[in-house]
């Protein structure tokens, strides 16, 4: 058994969709920087799934199509509104700050991984004049860094919050797929029609091979994009297999399917973990995250057991990942396992 499974998402390999995608794309010649038949196809393909015109860009990964989104929002003396534990914030090295030419960042809290409006509207009000970075954009990540969602009431509440204070509302949806799996709802819902202005798109940690996409719902905001990506490295020549991926995870279902497989396996997974009495969860499980609070000793067994977790993200506490590739077998052995070690420390 593999004991780095629920290290990251992104340790998870190709779907088969996608791989299949990619297979067929392979065919002979096509053009290249984005001017083919399968990079039409995915913007199709993306139009259809969130049922109105956006404009779509394909970029190599999240930390790109984030920045690249929020710096087309702004200007250099405009600021940026996010969680403390946003992934703009604690996982991109500054790259929101350097796309934008220096942006700034501000950040507020609230529960779970979820902005407190009252925060932001003192954010916002609690300066007008010159001296302070002018509020521009609210940036939140759907689901949360922490495994947790907004609802359509809250995304909706957000939304009205945003255009209150006439902020651009951008939404990093890494894993926006496992939101749309648990609340079952359309992805206009969720996005253009709750006030969401550009919607960074993931790709990677459900089952592409690499690739987001950065999708605008106000098409204005999207003006020479194009050459930002360029600028910044991030237009692939061969775009058709950036692309292609879409297409087939589109097509076939399995851009939902995937998800709500990894959102299954984590509630399962998290099931397993509770059952030593010493592990509290210490977020709700909504999306395919599982975050507990477990003895160090317990800890230390396990990873010197091998199973790799990381225990460095949103407050510290031992992060398990689930993803499409996640086997309810594992988890299984992985909850036998578990319960030995326990045992043996004398918890349970
Ligand atoms: C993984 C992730 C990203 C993308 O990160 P890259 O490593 O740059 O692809 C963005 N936002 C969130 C919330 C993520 O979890």
């Amino acid at each position: 058994m593999d004991k780095n499974m629920f290290a990251s998402d992104n340790y998870s390999g190709i779907c088969p969709d996608a791989w299949q995608a990619l297979q067929t794309a392979n065919g002979g010649y096509s053009t290249s920087y984005g001017d083919d038949p399968w990079t039409a196809k995915a913007c199709d393909a993306l139009r259809d799934f969130f049922e109105t015109d956006c404009q779509v860009f394909f970029v190599f990964n999240g930390t790109a199509a984030n920045s690249l989104a929020l710096a087309s929002l702004c200007r250099s003396y405009h600021s940026i509104i996010c969680h403390g534990t946003a992934h703009v914030e604690t996982d991109e090295c500054g790259a929101v700050e350097f796309f934008s030419n220096g942006t700034k960042v501000l950040l507020v809290s609230g529960e779970d991984g979820k902005i407190d409006p009252d925060e932001v509207t003192h954010t916002v009000e609690r300066r007008s004049d010159i001296h302070y970075p002018k509020p521009k954009v609210l940036s939140i990540t759907q689901a949360t860094e922490l495994g947790t969602l907004y609802s359509v009431d809250e995304m909706k509440a957000v939304g009205e919050l945003a255009r209150r204070h006439q902020l651009k509302l951008h939404v990093d949806g890494a894993r926006f797929a496992n939101a749309l799996a648990t609340l079952q709802v359309p992805a206009a819902q969720l996005t253009w029609k709750a006030g969401v202005d550009v919607l960074t798109f993931g790709g990677t940690k459900n089952g592409m091979p690499v690739g987001e996409a950065v999708v605008f719902f106000d098409k204005t905001l999207a003006e020479e994009f194009d050459y930002r990506c360029k600028q910044a490295g991030q237009l692939a020549s061969k775009m058709r297999y950036l692309a292609a991926p879409w297409v087939g995870m589109l097509e076939q279902g399995a851009l939902l399917k995937n998800a709500a497989h990894a959102n299954k396996c984590a509630k399962l997974l998290a099931e397993k973990l509770l059952t030593v009495p010493q592990i509290r969860l210490v977020h709700p499980v909504q999306a395919n995250a599982v975050f507990v609070q477990m003895p160090e000793a317990l800890i230390d067994a396990l990873h010197a057991g091998g199973w790799h977790f990381y225990t460095f993200i949103g407050s510290g506490h031992a992060r398990f990942m689930c993803s499409w590739q996640t086997c309810e077998e594992e988890i299984l052995r992985f909850g036998a396992e578990l319960t030995k070690v326990a045992a043996e420390l004398q918890m349970g």
